[in-house]
């Protein structure tokens, strides 16, 4: 019987969800779908000095946006939890406890400034102070000194932690299912503290004891955890446990110039947002919703930062991604995010949305302009500006004109016709217009008007769309003066008239 997947994402509540953290779920969920597993959501919050307190929503919150959902987790059910780390303390006290018996594990009771002294006086030799198997004995700990000294300084409270005991010159041969098998001295690992003097396991203790308790059975994450698996690899060892999960460390999502980790400050560089969804701190940091990304092209675009499905095929949905993930599309090597290629997504994807989404969009943005539209005008308006948007904010610009005379016009092709005959132009078209039965076929009757006048086409044009949009981009003019009415038009056309003019 093949076992049964069940993954986990491991966040620490530190902060924001950023889109690194976001990528690791997303591969984590795809997986456990694909192969009919569970995914299960665990808070490591352990570490007292870190904890934010708006973290976990901001988390959830964010999977939630994108669409992943959470079998087991601090707020789902599920047979193996608590799946918040402070609510598992009894859990660990024991574990360290077994580990401490079976000598794998040692009480440490150094103080800092004496650590400090060792660090230091190591630099200045030009060498880095390791506390392992080469120095143990002659620093303060259980292995050092005697039962009962050690005993009565435990009895006393005295300030303490509990580290493990790395083998001594071994070579710990540890496997990534990308990378194969890596190999490592223990000469190199120091002895780790797994767990701290505020009575709080470390990370590395409370995410293999977890892991191991929760059954899970492939271990995805950053490949800044990549160093920590010799350490994990040998825990499990010292506890005597034969069944490990599968470990696969992801590559590293890279700047936009492809060198280096993507940090936040490279989102604030390149006007790009690191997060799913809006953090609140001191300040209000927009995300991916904020700035009008559809969740669906952020899943998206986030699958192919590392992964590729062997194919041509970029546009997926999360079902399709689904189908499609597999561990053997994962790379090795890092990924560059591409803000442009970013963009490129969420245009695609709005193409593919409902135009009840855009008209939803556009009914909220305009709503004291909306009395003279009704909804199936809405709807081809929806359908008009749909090309030109890269993010859904854009609506507020692509749709404006439809609804709001324009305050401006642009300046150099303003300019530029000024000097034509925009007066004879102008006042030929407002008649035009003023007479048509139907806005969205004039142009025979435009071609006609032209000629004869001996106008240039190009003007015409020109001054007709600056007049209605401001400027000369937008879709098909034609239906635009359909869509606002011969009233509004020919109104336009006498404001622009008087522009021109003064
Ligand atoms: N809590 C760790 C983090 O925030 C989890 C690492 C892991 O998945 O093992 O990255």
């Amino acid at each position: 019987m093949t076992k049964k997947i069940r993954v986990r994402f491991a966040p620490s509540p530190t902060g924001p969800l950023h889109i690194g953290g976001l990528r690791t779920a997303l591969f984590n969920y795809l997986f456990a779908k694909k192969h009919g597993g569970k995914f299960i959501v665990r808070v490591e919050d352990t570490d007292q000095n870190r904890y934010v307190g708006s973290s976990e929503k901001h988390i959830m919150d964010s999977l939630k946006w994108c669409g992943i959902e959470i079998d087991e987790g601090p707020r789902n059910k599920g047979s193996f939890g608590p799946y918040r780390q402070s609510e598992r303390k009894d859990f660990y006290n024991l574990k360290i406890q077994e580990l401490l018996k079976k000598g794998h594990a040692y009480y440490a009771f150094d103080k800092k400034e004496e650590l400090d002294f060792h660090r230091k006086d190591h630099e200045k030799k030009g060498r880095t102070f390791m506390y392992n198997a080469h120095n143990r004995l002659k620093l303060s700990n259980s292995l050092s000194l005697s039962i009962e000294d050690t005993n009565k300084l435990l009895d006393s409270g005295a300030e303490h932690v509990v580290r493990f005991k790395t083998p001594v010159e071994k070579e710990v041969v540890c496997r990534d299912e990308l990378r194969g098998v890596v190999r490592v001295s223990t000469k190199t690992i120091d002895d780790k503290i797994l767990f701290k003097s505020d009575g709080m396991p470390t990370y590395h203790f409370a995410n293999v004891v977890d892991d191991y308790e929760m059954k899970i059975s492939h271990v995805i994450r950053g490949e800044e955890w990549l160093p920590s698996l010799p350490l994990h690899w040998l825990l499990y060892d010292a506890f005597g446990w034969e069944v490990r999960p599968k470990f696969v460390h992801l590559p590293l999502i890279l700047k936009p110039e492809g060198k280096g980790k993507l940090s936040k400050r490279d989102g604030d560089r390149f006007g790009f947002p690191v997060f799913a969804i809006q953090w609140k701190d001191e300040e209000i940091i927009k995300g991916y919703k904020e700035h009008g990304f559809l969740p669906e092209s952020v899943v998206n675009f986030l699958s192919l930062l590392g992964w590729n499905p062997g194919n041509e095929k970029e546009l997926f949905n999360i079902q399709e991604l689904i189908e499609s993930f597999s561990l053997e599309g994962l790379n090795k090597s890092g990924a560059r995010f591409d803000p442009e290629k970013n963009k490129w997504f969420n245009h695609a994807h709005i193409q593919k949305t409902k135009n009840s989404l855009l008209v939803e969009k556009i009914e909220n943005e305009f709503s004291e302009h909306l009395t003279l539209f009704d909804k199936e005008k809405l709807n081809t308006i929806a359908e008009l500006i749909k090309p030109r948007l890269n993010t859904l904010n854009e609506i507020n610009v692509c749709a404006s004109f439809f609804f709001k005379t324009p305050d401006s016009y642009n300046e150099k092709h303003f300019n530029k016709l000024k000097k034509a005959n925009f007066k004879e132009i102008l006042s030929g078209l407002i008649e035009l217009v003023g007479s048509a039965e139907n806005l969205a076929e004039i142009k025979p009757a435009l071609e006609v008007l032209v000629q004869k006048n001996e106008w240039s086409f190009g003007k015409v044009m020109g001054l007709f769309r600056l007049s209605l949009v401001g400027d000369l981009s937008g879709p098909d003019l034609f239906q635009i003066a359909s869509l606002i009415g011969k009233d509004t038009c020919v109104l336009r056309m006498t404001l622009l008239s008087k522009a021109l003019e003064s």
